[in-house]
C-alpha cells in the first residue's frame, strides 16, 4: 500500500516534470535521477553528485559553540551532499552585517573553525567557507560602501570608501580565504550578489565614483575581478573558489544581461572555478524565496549564462524536491543546483533521493518561519518542519527504553509530529482525527494560493504515518473512555476559531475554517474582521482565481519581471502588472496600526504587497459595531462611522483552544499530555505546535 501510494506521489511529482514512472522501483541513483547523481569534475576535485547546499546563516557561529555548529554541517555531510557552503562569514569590522557577526579574525577563530572542517571531511563531505562583506547593508555606523547612499532596508548612511580603505577591504577578504584554508575549508565563495558590497560597486544604483572604481563597468567591475584574482593567487590552485554573482538584480539601476556576461567571463579568467547564482537584492520588492514564488522561478536566468563560461554554473532558488533539480540539470539549464533551505528540513535529502526514496523527503515549504525569520530576530534558525536542525546536539530521537501504547488525539500539526517521532522511538502509536483528512490547519493553509507546498507537507505526513506504522483513525471522535487502554495520551485537539461576539442583525457571517473548508462564500463584496495571518490568507484566498505561484509566466507577469537581456535588470519598465481581484476585499483590525505589520519579518512585504496589487482595503484602528443585511457597520479611527458593503463578513479573529477531551480525560483521572492548539492558543503557529510534539514524543 505505502508503495503504491509513494509511487503515485512520485508519478505526479514526475509527471509535472515530464519524467517517467520507471525510477522509483530501481536503487541504482543513477536510474532514478541520471543527472542529479552525475559526477561533476571541478579540476583538482570530483564532486559525487550535482547538489551544493547553499549558505544559509544560523546563528550558531556567534554563539560560540562550535561542537553544535560542527554537529550541523556534519549532520548534513552524512546525508550526502556533494559541497557545502557556510553561512557567510564577515572580513573585517566594517564589512559585518551586524556587531558581533561571525568572522574569522584570529588564530582561535581558525581553531575553532578546523573543528567544523574536520567533522565534515570526517563524515565524508566538502565544505567551502562563504565570505560575505555586507557594504551598506552592514547594521552599523561602521558600515562602508563604495558610495555614501543608504539603502532602503538599513539606517545607516554608509561611509564611502577611498582608494587606501578600497585595498583594506581587498586586501581583508583574501586574508580571510588564507585562514579559511588554514582551518581546512575545502574553498570559499566570494558573495557577489544580493545586493552586498561587491554587487555595489557594479551598478550605477550604488556606485557614483568616478576614480578607477567607478564610471565605466570595466571600472565597476575591478573590485570583484581584483579580489577573485587575489584570493586565487592566495590560496593557490587546488582552492575551490566559488563566486556568486547576481544574475538578475531586481533593482532599478541594476545591471543588464551584458554585463553580467561580461563578469562572469573576468571573474573565470581571475580564478573562479564554480559560478554560482544570485538572484534579486535584498531591497528588491519582488519576492525570490518565498513559498509563492513557482519552483525554479529563476532557472531560466542561470540557463542564459550556460556555454558563455567554461566553469560549471549553479542553479538556485526555490528548487526543492530531486525531481525539480533533476530536470533543472536535464534540461541543461544548469550544470549543478543549490538548494539551502531544504536541507534544514531534512539534512538527508541527498541520501533519501540516491536510494529512490524522495517521496521520504521532509518538505521545505518555503515559509521562511524559523529560518530567516528567526535569524532576523536575532534567533538561531531552525526550521517549521524539522525542529532538530541546528539543534542536533540537544533534540535526540532515541530509540525508546520502554515502548510504550501511546494515543495521540488529533493529526494537526502538534499531534502530527507528537505521532511520527513516537513511532520512530519505538512506541506503538494510534492517532486518532475527527475529520476526513489528516492536517488540521495545515490542511488549510494548502488551500491558500502561494501556500501550495503546505500539499506536499500533509501528504508527507500521510506517508510518513504509513511508513512508521502508526495506526490512524480518521473520522473518529476518540472519547476519555476509550483512551484508558493507553499508557500515555497526548491531546493535540487543536483550536476552535473564536467567536468575537460582534452583533448580528442580519447578513452572512462565517468564520475563516468554513471558507478554507471549501464553503461557497456568498456575493462579491466581502469584509474579513481581522487582520492576522489567516485574514491576510483569507484575502488572498478571496482574491486569487488561479494562483501564480503554479505558473511561471503568469507570476512574472503579475510581479514586472523579465528577461535582464531585454530590460535592465530584468524589471519590466511598466512595474508590476496584477491579475485583477475576483471580489471587493476589505479587511480590518482593531489594533491601530498597519495590517500585517507582525506578519513573518521576510514575508509580511510580500503578502502587504499582493493585497494592494488586488485593491484590497486594510485598516487598523476599527470598531465593529455590528453586521447588518447591508454589511459590515465599523467607527473609523478618526471617530466617523461607515457601513462597509458586503454580502459575506468572514471572521479570521483568532482561536480557542479546544480543551473539551482535555478536561474529560483529566476529570476521569487520566493526565494527558496537552500540547499544541490545546496547550495554548494565543500567538500559536505550526512552528511551535511541531516543535511542541517533537519535543515532547523525544521524551516519552
Ligand atoms: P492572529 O495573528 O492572532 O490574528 C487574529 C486577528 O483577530 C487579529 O487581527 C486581531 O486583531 C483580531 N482579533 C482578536 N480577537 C478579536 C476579537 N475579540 N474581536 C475582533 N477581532 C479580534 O491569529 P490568526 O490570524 O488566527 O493566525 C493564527 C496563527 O497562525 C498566528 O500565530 C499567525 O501568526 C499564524 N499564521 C501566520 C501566517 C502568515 O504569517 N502568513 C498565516 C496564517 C497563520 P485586533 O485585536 O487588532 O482586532
Ligand atoms: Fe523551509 Fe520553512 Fe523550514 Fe525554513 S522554516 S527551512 S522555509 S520549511
Amino acid at each position: 500500500m505505502i508503495v503504491k501510494r509513494l509511487l503515485m506521489q512520485f508519478e505526479l511529482d514526475s509527471t509535472e516534470q515530464g519524467d517517467t514512472l520507471s525510477g522509483l522501483r530501481q536503487t541504482c541513483p543513477m536510474a532514478v535521477y541520471p543527472h542529479l547523481f552525475r559526477p561533476l569534475d571541478i579540476g583538482n576535485v570530483t564532486l559525487p553528485n550535482r547538489i551544493l547546499m547553499g549558505s544559509m546563516h544560523t546563528g550558531l557561529e556567534e554563539l560560540g559553540d562550535f561542537d553544535r555548529v560542527a554537529a550541523y554541517y556534519a549532520r548534513r555531510a552524512e546525508g550526502g551532499v556533494a559541497l557545502m557552503v557556510t553561512g557567510g562569514m564577515a572580513p573585517n569590522l566594517e564589512g559585518a552585517v551586524l556587531p558581533g557577526a561571525a568572522g574569522l579574525f584570529t588564530d582561535e577563530d581558525i581553531a575553532n573553525h578546523a573543528r567544523v572542517t574536520c567533522a565534515v571531511h570526517e563524515a565524508g563531505g566538502r565544505i567551502a567557507m562563504q565570505i560575505l562583506h555586507a557594504g551598506r547593508y552592514g547594521y552599523s555606523p561602521e558600515c562602508v560602501a563604495p558610495s555614501p547612499i543608504k539603502s532602503p532596508i538599513s539606517p545607516y548612511t554608509p561611509n564611502e570608501l577611498d582608494d587606501e580603505g578600497i585595498e583594506k577591504q581587498i586586501s581583508d577578504i583574501v586574508a580571510t580565504a588564507r585562514r579559511a584554508q588554514q582551518a581546512g575549508y575545502d574553498g570559499v565563495e566570494v558573495m557577489g550578489s544580493e545586493g552586498y558590497f561587491l554587487n555595489q560597486f557594479l551598478v550605477t544604483r550604488t556606485n557614483k565614483r568616478t576614480d578607477r572604481w567607478g564610471g565605466s563597468f570595466e571600472n565597476r567591475m575591478r573590485l570583484p575581478v581584483e579580489i577573485v584574482r587575489r584570493v586565487r593567487q592566495a590560496t593557490g590552485p587546488n582552492f575551490m573558489l566559488i563566486y556568486r554573482l547576481s544574475m538578475i538584480d531586481l533593482v532599478p539601476g541594476g545591471s543588464n544581461w551584458a554585463e553580467v556576461v561580461k563578469l562572469a567571463k573576468a571573474v573565470e579568467d581571475a580564478g573562479a572555478g564554480l559560478l554560482n547564482t544570485g538572484i534579486g537584492w535584498h531591497e528588491a520588492r519582488i519576492p525570490t524565496i518565498a513559498a509563492s514564488v513557482p519552483r525554479r522561478a529563476f532557472s531560466w536566468v542561470t540557463e542564459k549564462l550556460m556555454g558563455q563560461v567554461g566553469i560549471p554554473v549553479i542553479a538556485s532558488n526555490r528548487i526543492n524536491t530531486p525531481e525539480v533539480a533533476e530536470a533543472i540539470l536535464a534540461e541543461g539549464a544548469a550544470d549543478m543546483v543549490s538548494m539551502a533551505r531544504p536541507f534544514l528540513a531534512d539534512p538527508d535529502f541527498v541520501r533519501k533521493a540516491r536510494e529512490g526514496r524522495s517521496p521520504e523527503i521532509t518538505p521545505c515549504i518555503a515559509c521562511n518561519q524559523a529560518c530567516l525569520d528567526f535569524t532576523f530576530e536575532m534567533k538561531i534558525a531552525t526550521c517549521v518542519v524539522n525542529p532538530q536542525a541546528a539543534h542536533e546536539t540537544e533534540l535526540v530521537y532515541r530509540p525508546a527504553d520502554n515502548p510504550k501504547s501511546i494515543a495521540v488525539v488529533g493529526a494537526g500539526p502538534a499531534g502530527l509530529s507528537a505521532a511520527l517521532v513516537a513511532a520512530e522511538r519505538g512506541h506503538a502509536v494510534t492517532l486518532f482525527e475527527r475529520a476526513s483528512e489528516i492536517g488540521g490547519q495545515l490542511g488549510m493553509a494548502s488551500r491558500v494560493p502561494g501556500k501550495e507546498e503546505f500539499l506536499g507537507l500533509v501528504r508527507w505526513y500521510r506517508d510518513m504515518l504509513e511508513l512508521r506504522g502508526v495506526d490512524v483513525h480518521l473520522g473518529t471522535e476518540a472519547s476519555a473512555g476509550q483512551l484508558k487502554r493507553f499508557d500515555e495520551v497526548v491531546v493535540a485537539t487543536g483550536v476552535v476559531p473564536r467567536d468575537p461576539n460582534i452583533p448580528v442583525e442580519g447578513g452572512c457571517v462565517v468564520n475563516y475554517a468554513d471558507i478554507l473548508t471549501g464553503r461557497e462564500v456568498a456575493g462579491e463584496r466581502v469584509a474579513i474582521v481581522g487582520a492576522g495571518g489567516i485574514g491576510f490568507d483569507v484575502a488572498e484566498f478571496l482574491t486569487t482565481e488561479a494562483s501564480p505561484t503554479v505558473d511561471l509566466d503568469a507570476w512574472r507577469d503579475e510581479w514586472g519581471v523579465t528577461d535582464p537581456e531585454v530590460h535592465r535588470a530584468g524589471l519590466v519598465p511598466d512595474g508590476p502588472n496584477p491579475s485583477h481581484g475576483r471580489r471587493q476585499v476589505s479587511l480590518f483590525q482593531r489594533k491601530d496600526e498597519r495590517p500585517g505589520r507582525r506578519l513573518g519579518r521576510t514575508t509580511g512585504w510580500i503578502h502587504r504587497t499582493a493585497l494592494q496589487m488586488k485593491s484590497v482595503r486594510m485598516e487598523g484602528g476599527v470598531k465593529y459595531e455590528k453586521v447588518g443585511a447591508d454589511g459590515l457597520h465599523i467607527t473609523c479611527r478618526d471617530g466617523t462611522r461607515e457601513v462597509v458593503p458586503a454580502d459575506t463578513v468572514v471572521l479570521c479573529t483568532g482561536q480557542l483552544s479546544d480543551r473539551a477531551l482535555a478536561d474529560a480525560l483529566l476529570a476521569g483521572g487520566t493526565a494527558p499530555h496537552i500540547i499544541g492548539g490545546a496547550d495554548t492558543a494565543a500567538g500559536l503557529d505550526a512552528r511551535r505546535a511541531i516543535d511542541q510534539g517533537a519535543r515532547l514524543a523525544a521524551r516519552l
